[in-house]
């Protein structure tokens, strides 16, 4: 009978279509495109196969040897499409090193596929799978059924794999390898029913389409403007591997400055620099015969993924990659300097969950020497186990009562006593000991719990300030600090104020620290907050100034009583211009009329310095830390 071959000349044009989209739009990335690269050659070559093998068999008799090889072959590289999907799903499931040192799962992936070979070969004799009879037709033996079964157990093998490991997947992700896997298997079938109906590589392509547009999703693996892989893959991979508690190894990369690149080149340039860096590291990896997987995950950000974990050639590849960067880029007649920071991170052994992964790559920057720095070195783990928990620990403290208000004094030089305070809010958890402040107000402010918070500081402070123990301390005023978030409060001026009311303070014994970075942003809600607290009769500081958002316009704008040097300043010592700026801004601040608060001070020298300097007031633990109130009622006694 006259076998159809429409279906497989449209399989074999729509394979062909699908491999050179995949090699022009170069997304040969990574060990899972380089396997499903695998697989639509497998499956070119074996619809050619089958090509050859049902044009012979249409051409009637004779052709003997022909028509043995045609279908040995056709039915070996089916079965190989099988088993190197399985393949893919075990790259895609990234579960190839559990059974890479396992003897029995070895076996379990390789020996049908080495019995399949046993069987063609067999077959040349036995002709128990296929024969060829005298009419020179191509009919099948009795134990034909073995090849499905081998096939068959591929497609199990794959579908408990994508179940198992389905928590690692989105849901449609799952659902498409399931609709693929089914094309290509399911097709076998009717194939096996209806022989003449040669469907069955035509299913298969469509599979392997589906399979392509669903679960590779190019769009979504490759980053067209460095040709990296993109930032959803690398947590999708990353996350894969805390799954399967998969050792890592990460070089971890960050340009410091990216933000001034952006703005000195502006977006399009950007791109350029952006590709030349990756261009560098993607080559000096091949030219080196590393193995990775590297990705560009936004904002300066590089990770090279490492299949190799030793240590030596790791060291060497951060090496020459920081060095690289150090010499930074030529374009455009401008030399582009590049502030660098590469990382070495071990997972699990130096992070181990994704969350603190992601935490630790954005501030591991901050621990820039200009070498490479090892996650092992620099990264406390606890650290990244309260920022995973944050806001429940926030949570949590504000509903059980966990914050407590410190008090650090702030000593006038002229009248030579303590005069004031600043309230500093300190978080005690069973499970982590002390948090510092650094780290709850911004994850606070990020969630919004800051609101509640500044109530309960200004609760506890006001309370204080309207009891008798405070009476007897003859302090002017404590100061508050406010943060950003909180200065855009709607409503912050009218609760401050009732909070005081309800306690009977005066504006007078209360003072607002308010950071640069919130009187930077102002915006009508800031600047109304800030006139309401101040026609109350409220005195406003300007906290942290000399931090990086000293604006000079802005003192004369806003009416601050007292604006606070920032700890920094105090960093005078050789430091001949430092001293000479230190002397114009207080020399500024004062013709402003306005107080000067030195903070951290820790040293008696230091106390010297500013004092000769006319700074008449001064914080830090030179005096005393930050303490417990009653600590603190107990030291200001003391000194009276
Ligand atoms: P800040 O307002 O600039 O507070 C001064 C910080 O310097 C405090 O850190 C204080 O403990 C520390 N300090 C004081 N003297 C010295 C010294 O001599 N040497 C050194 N090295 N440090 C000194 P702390 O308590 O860790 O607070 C950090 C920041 O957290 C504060 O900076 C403030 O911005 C914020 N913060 C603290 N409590 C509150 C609060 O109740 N509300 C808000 N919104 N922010 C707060
Ligand atoms: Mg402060
Ligand atoms: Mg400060």
């Amino acid at each position: 009978m006259h076998k159809m071959l429409y279906f497989d000349y449209s399989a074999v044009i729509l394979e062909f279509v699908l491999l050179a989209s995949i090699l022009m739009r170069r997304m040969t990335n990574g060990k899972i495109n380089s396997m499903f690269i695998m697989l639509v050659t497998v499956s070119i070559f074996t619809t050619s196969a089958d090509i050859i093998a049902v044009t012979y068999d249409n051409l009637g008799r004779g052709f003997y040897y022909e028509k043995m090889m045609a279908h040995s072959v056709y039915l070996f590289l089916r079965a190989l499409i099988s088993f190197i999907h399985l393949n893919y799903v075990i790259v895609l499931t990234d579960t190839w090193f559990k059974a890479a040192n396992n003897f029995a799962k070895k076996i379990k992936l390789f020996f049908p596929i080495f019995l399949l070979v046993a069987f063609l070969t067999a077959n040349v004799f036995a002709h128990n799978i296929f024969y060829i009879d005298q009419n020179g037709t191509y009919v099948r033996g009795d134990n034909f059924l073995w090849l499905y079964a081998i096939n068959g157990y591929y497609a199990v093998y794959g579908a408990v794999k994508i179940f198992k490991n389905s928590q690692m997947m989105d849901m449609s992700r799952i659902i498409s390898l399931f609709v693929g896997t089914f094309l290509m298997m399911g097709a076998a079938l009717i194939q096996f029913v209806i022989p003449n109906v040669l469907i069955d590589m035509f299913a298969c392509s469509i599979g392997l389409l589906f399979i392509f547009v669903m679960v590779q999703r190019p769009e979504e693996i490759t980053d067209s403007e460095t040709g990296l892989i993109k930032l959803n893959t690398y947590a999708y991979d990353l996350k894969r591997s805390f799954i399967n508690q998969k050792p890592e190894t990460l070089i971890m990369i960050r340009l410091n400055n990216y933000l001034v690149i952006r703005e000195m080149l502006g977006y399009m340039d950007t791109i350029i620099v952006k590709r030349m860096i990756a261009d560098m590291i993607v080559r000096y990896l091949r030219s080196s015969k590393i193995r990775a997987d590297v990705y560009y995950i936004g904002s300066g950000n590089y990770r090279v993924r490492l299949e190799n974990h030793d240590k030596e050639e790791v060291a060497k590849a951060a090496e020459y990659i920081n060095e690289a960067l150090k010499e930074g880029i030529r374009y455009n007649e401008m030399q582009i300097n590049l502030v660098a920071c590469v990382c070495i991170t071990n997972i699990p052994e130096d992070i181990d969950d994704f969350d603190s992964l992601c935490i630790f790559g954005n501030d591991f920057s901050a621990e820039y020497t200009g070498n490479v720095l090892y996650a092992s070195e620099i990264c406390r783990k606890s650290r990244y186990d309260i920022m995973r928990e944050i806001d429940k620990i926030i949570e949590n403290a504000i509903s059980e009562n966990e914050f407590e208000v410190y008090y650090q004094p702030i000593y006038s030089i002229k009248e030579q006593r303590f005069n004031s305070a600043e309230a500093l809010l300190r978080l005690k958890t069973e499970k982590y000991g002390y948090i510092s402040p650094e780290l709850f107000i911004p994850a606070a402010e990020k969630s919004g719990a800051i609101h509640r918070i500044g109530e309960i500081v200004m609760e506890s402070v006001c309370s204080f300030i309207g009891s008798e123990e405070y009476a007897g301390l003859g302090l002017d005023y404590i100061e508050v600090n406010l943060s950003p978030a909180q200065c855009m409060e709607n409503n912050l001026a009218e609760n401050m104020i009732g909070i005081m009311q309800k306690n009977h303070v005066q504006p007078s014994q209360l003072n607002l620290e308010i950071t640069e970075t919130a009187s930077g942003e102002i915006q009508n809600v800031v600047m109304d907050n800030i006139t309401t607290l101040y026609d109350a009769g409220i005195s406003l500081s300007l906290d942290d100034f000399g931090t990086g958002y000293s604006n000079m316009t802005r003192i004369a704008s806003l009416p601050f009583h007292i604006i606070k040097l920032d700890k920094t300043f105090t960093q005078i010592e050789d430091n001949p211009n430092l001293i000479i700026v230190l002397e114009n801004v207080i020399k500024m601040i004062k013709a402003l009329n306005m107080k000067i608060v030195v903070e951290g001070i820790e040293t008696k020298e230091l106390v010297d310095h500013f004092a000769r300097m006319e700074c008449e007031y001064i914080q830090g633990y030179y005096y005393s830390k930050p303490l417990p109130k009653r600590d603190f009622v107990k030291f200001v006694k003391s000194s009276i």
